[in-house]
């Protein structure tokens, strides 16, 4: 087994360890549910399939994503409160309550994918060295490692918002092989995000392995090509 496996593997947090995706649907559906009353002749369904919209808009541009994901639950509060403007019903404090509903329902529904845990310490009891390398806000991604207890099995914990910059930047990656000592040729790095994970340690030469956690397949328009596919940490281990 160990023979398989390099001496050093980086990971990614979100929809790598925990399964952040998994609940996005039911908590709008949850926060819309609970404010649609007060928001005059819209449906629930209505006002989510809106927040999902423009939600899928705002998301999409890179630079966006990057200012909204440092600032996670001000961004979500932007997008409630335009939805809300573009559909008629101008109610900023409502749509303030709603996001901060929705972010704290995320956030509780969080947990690991089935088996993650295991893999690590399986990893850890085979002397992999293990990094965590995560985008995003400081406060809240701290709160998830230290909820989750994930600090125990790393290394090296290199977040985003206390780094400065974000994956697929190589200095993330230069700065965890500086700072783990190891080579590239000797380390994975695993993740979710083909862009920020898969090729982001290929530009730095760390071989690229893309979690596939839906079973989707690379999508069509994908160009970014992984060394290795899993659907599941428990891959590596087995
Ligand atoms: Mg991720």
């Amino acid at each position: 087994m160990k023979a398989q496996l390099p001496t050093a593997i980086f990971l990614d947090l979100d929809d790598t360890i925990l399964d952040d995706t998994g609940s996005v649907a039911r908590c709008w559906r949850e926060a819309c549910e609970q404010y649609a009353p007060q928001l005059g002749p819209f449906t629930p369904e209505e006002i989510n399939d809106a927040i999902r919209t423009y939600s899928s808009w705002y998301w999409g541009d890179a630079n966006r994503h990057r200012q909204g994901r440092l600032q996670l639950e001000l961004a979500r509060r932007e997008i409630v409160e335009e939805t809300l403007r573009r559909l008629g019903a101008e109610r900023p404090e409502i749509a303030h309550q709603l996001a901060d509903r929705y972010s704290v329902l995320r956030e509780e529904a969080m947990e690991p994918f089935p088996g993650a845990i295991d893999a690590l310490h399986r990893l850890r009891e085979l002397e992999i060295r293990l990094a965590l390398l995560t985008n995003g806000n400081a406060i809240s991604q701290r709160r998830k490692i230290d909820k989750h207890q994930l600090h125990i099995f790393f290394e090296i914990i290199l977040i985003e918002g206390e780094f400065g910059v974000g994956k697929p930047d190589k200095r993330v990656y230069l700065h965890a092989l500086e700072q783990m000592k190891v080579r590239p040729a000797e380390t994975w790095m695993v993740g979710d995000n083909l862009e920020w994970d898969v090729a982001g340690a290929q530009q730095a030469g760390i071989l690229g392995i893309w979690h596939d956690f839906q079973g989707t397949g690379l999508p069509a328009s994908n160009t970014v090509k992984p060394d290795r596919i899993i659907r599941s940490l428990t891959d590596l281990v087995t």
